[in-house]
């Protein structure tokens, strides 16, 4: 079997804030260790303009950015290794974490897995993200200006989304599978004085009516107590139904020693 390898701050994720952390440990001489996991460069590049990152006034392109992101870190010596990580053992010193293709010991790890947003799970909605579908308001919004949109979900972030959707748009609907929502009052009561917002209530979205050429034309919803199926015109989808953390993966992990 082969030995583990030792470091001194393993990093497991290479999103923006994988590098990050990487920057700062190889600048303070720790010879980090940073698996980039099944998706390199994280979120971002799969994006294309990034107009929101300090010190590009034009914007940048998600992937551009994530290359400059890893061309800092390992300019300070972080080693950069494309494994995925399978399992993390916090029950001893050092820690000890197995990969797909080795397996580590660590004085100390630094979880960078991000989170991703739950979906419904449509093929529209796969299949336009991107073009008329969203699951991130500060990401997107700016890109729907004077539209009629939609946000999907009840509780806070969905409160958010709308309200925050509203510097843009000239009409909000939130659409919901209930009556009562789950996020908190003052959100809710923020989101209800706004006058670009409006609810669509008991209904569940069954499918997003568009193309990658036109965008998004409309959503199809089905009432929760009839039955009925409706078509509901829009320009936008945001979905707002929460996030998992990818963290999730190494249980445990968290609240142990
Ligand atoms: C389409 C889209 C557009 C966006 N546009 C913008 C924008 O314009 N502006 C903005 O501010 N934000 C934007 N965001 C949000 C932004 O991408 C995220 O906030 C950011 O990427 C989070 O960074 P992170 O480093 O926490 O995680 P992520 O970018 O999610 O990276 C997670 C990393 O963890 C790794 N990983 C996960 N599990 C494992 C494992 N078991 N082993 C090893 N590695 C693992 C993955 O490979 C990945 O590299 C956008 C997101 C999306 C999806």
């Amino acid at each position: 079997m082969m030995a583990d390898k030792h470091t001194k701050v393993l990093i497991i994720g290479s999103g923006p804030a994988g590098y990050t952390a990487a920057v700062y440990a190889a600048r303070a001489n720790l010879n980090p260790v940073l698996i980039q996991g099944q998706m390199p460069g994280g979120q971002l590049t799969i994006t294309t303009d990034v107009e929101n990152y300090p010190g590009f006034k034009d914007g940048i392109l998600g992937p551009d950015l994530m290359e400059e992101m890893r061309a800092q870190a390992e300019r300070f010596g972080t080693e950069i290794v494309f494994d995925w990580v399978n399992k993390v053992d916090s029950g001893q010193r050092p820690f000890r974490v197995m990969t797909d293709k080795s397996s580590y010991t660590a004085d100390s790890i630094i979880l960078a897995t991000g989170a991703t947003a739950k979906m419904l799970g449509l093929d529209a909605e796969r299949e336009l993200m991107g073009f008329g579908v969203s699951a991130c308001a500060t990401c997107d919004g700016f890109f729907f200006r004077g539209k009629e949109l939609v946000v999907i979900g009840g509780g806070d972030s969905a409160m958010e989304e709308a309200t925050f959707l509203t510097k843009f748009a000239s009409k909000v609907t939130v659409v919901h599978r209930r009556e009562e929502f789950r996020a908190s009052k003052i959100m809710i009561e923020k989101a209800q004085n706004n006058d670009k917002v409006e609810f669509l209530l008991n209904k569940t979205v069954e499918d997003i009516i568009g193309t990658k050429e036109d965008g998004v034309s409309a959503i199809m919803v089905k009432d929760t107590a009839t039955g009925e199926v409706s078509q509901f015109p829009t320009q936008g989808v945001f979905v707002a139904i929460g996030h998992t953390p990818n963290s999730q993966l190494f249980e445990g992990i968290l609240d142990t020693g």
